[in-house]
């Protein structure tokens, strides 16, 4: 029979368990005899077949509408994780962005970026000190940095080559090494780092060995040109005496130059000076002064001492180094019968000594430079004075090594004021 064949067997088993139960019940109430349970038996069977049979398409959709609704659960699951995924996902971008916006803002390198139609469209808080900018808005490259350098630079990254450069940016003066690499939506990122600093100190090293050289070879040149003249044999007795009182005078020069070169050394690795001590200054004063009495007293020059009652604390060789050098200096570079008045005034919490003269000053193009090694307003005459231009910088050294500060001002005098601060000694 073909219809008993397409029931599933579970129906069957169902059937005849059901029916064997509505047979069972049947037989119970009827209390009839064995044949008439085989045909309850049977009856019940007839029955759940003919239900099966009749609701067997709404069982099937019945099933088929379960097993969509256990497969639509099963994808709305998925989804449900997916969507949490996701949400971890936009919360992890999110903070990476804030991340790299952080990163950006604090990077004491410069960042541009820039679009392909060379338009800009980041630009971090140090690239807006870099060209002197005060806030960002949408312009073009060469707008913004008034450079056709980097200009240059974005072009060549936009079209695919990386690039490192090193340039001096306009207004800011700012010497930069800039790295322009190409951006993957045809823009390009350009890095700048800011190598002023460490450039002017290469430069004044390499002036600096320059200038050593120079000045010892010079010294040591006469000495020998000077022997060997005497040594040639007669040479008159008042040449003689002259090229003797020159290599007096170089080896001199030679030795205060090596002398001044130690200290600097010494001053550069810390090693040099001794703790600090509270110096009554006008005393200290009136000694270097005494030291200078022959000089002063040569060039008929007027010097004076005046003003508050300072107690300092400081190293005393050092604080004794920068009075003598600013004094030596005034009586050396002023004229004849000029005058130098050393004024000690006491600030909130240091003492100021300033020695002022009448002499020629320090013309406003050399003032920021009087405190850097060698540098002299005119090498021709510090050095018939005996000058290594070596001590202003060497003051300015023990200055701040003792906490104090150095400066030069137009004098009321009409010269020269070169000044230093060092702490009280009560604070
Ligand atoms: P130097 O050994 O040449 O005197 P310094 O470092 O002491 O070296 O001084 C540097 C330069 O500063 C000098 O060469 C001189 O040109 C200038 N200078 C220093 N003091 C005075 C001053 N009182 N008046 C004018 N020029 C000065």
């Amino acid at each position: 029979m073909s219809t008993a064949r397409n029931v599933p067997l579970p129906i069957w088993l169902l059937a005849t368990a059901c029916g064997g139960v509505l047979g069972g019940v049947t037989y119970g109430l009827s209390q009839v005899p064995s044949a008439s349970v085989v045909s309850a038996l049977s009856l019940g069977a007839a029955i759940i077949l003919f239900f099966y049979f009749s609701e067997r398409k709404a069982l099937k959709s019945i099933g088929a509408r379960l097993q969509v609704a256990a497969q639509q659960s099963s994808i709305i699951e998925a989804i449900n994780g997916l969507s949490a995924d996701n949400s971890e996902l936009v919360r992890t971008v999110q903070h990476h962005a804030k991340d790299m916006r952080d990163l950006l803002e604090n990077l004491t390198d410069a960042v541009i970026i820039v679009d392909q139609d060379a338009t800009v469209s980041k630009i971090n808080e140090a690239a807006l000190g870099f060209f002197n900018i005060a806030s960002f808005q949408k312009q073009s490259l060469i707008e913004i940095t008034r450079s056709p350098k980097l200009q240059r630079l974005a072009e060549e990254a936009k079209l695919g080559t990386k690039t490192k450069e090193e340039i001096v940016l306009p207004r800011s003066k700012i010497t930069a090494k800039v790295l322009a690499t190409p951006r993957h939506d045809g823009g390009a990122m350009l890095v700048m780092r800011d190598v002023t600093k460490v450039r002017r100190l290469e430069r004044v090293r390499r002036d600096f060995v320059a200038n050593v050289s120079h000045e010892l070879r010079t010294p040591v040149s006469i000495l020998s040109a000077n022997t060997e003249t005497l040594l040639e044999g007669d040479v008159p007795g008042d040449i003689a005496k002259k090229l003797l009182e020159s290599s007096q005078r170089n080896s001199l020069r030679l030795a205060q130059l090596i002398a001044d070169l130690l200290d600097l050394a010494k001053l550069e690795s810390g090693t040099f000076g001794n703790p600090p001590e509270s110096i009554d200054v006008s005393e200290m004063l009136h000694q270097v002064v005494a030291l200078l009495k022959n000089k002063v007293n040569t060039k008929e020059q007027d010097i004076v001492i005046s003003g508050d009652e300072l107690s300092i604390w400081a190293d005393r060789l050092a604080a004794e180094q920068v009075f003598y050098n600013f004094i030596n200096n005034a009586i050396n570079y002023i004229p004849q019968g000029g005058r130098i008045e050393i004024r000690l005034s006491q600030l909130a919490n240091s003492g100021k000594v300033a020695v002022n003269d009448n002499g020629p000053g320090i013309a406003p193009k050399h003032r920021a430079r009087i405190f850097e090694r060698f540098y002299r307003v005119d090498p021709g005459r510090s050095k018939e004075l005996g000058g290594t231009g070596l001590g202003l910088s060497i003051c300015k050294h023990l200055v701040e090594n003792n906490n104090g500060e150095i400066g030069y001002d137009t004098s009321d005098l009409g010269g020269a004021c070169f000044w230093a601060t060092f702490p009280l000694a009560t604070s």
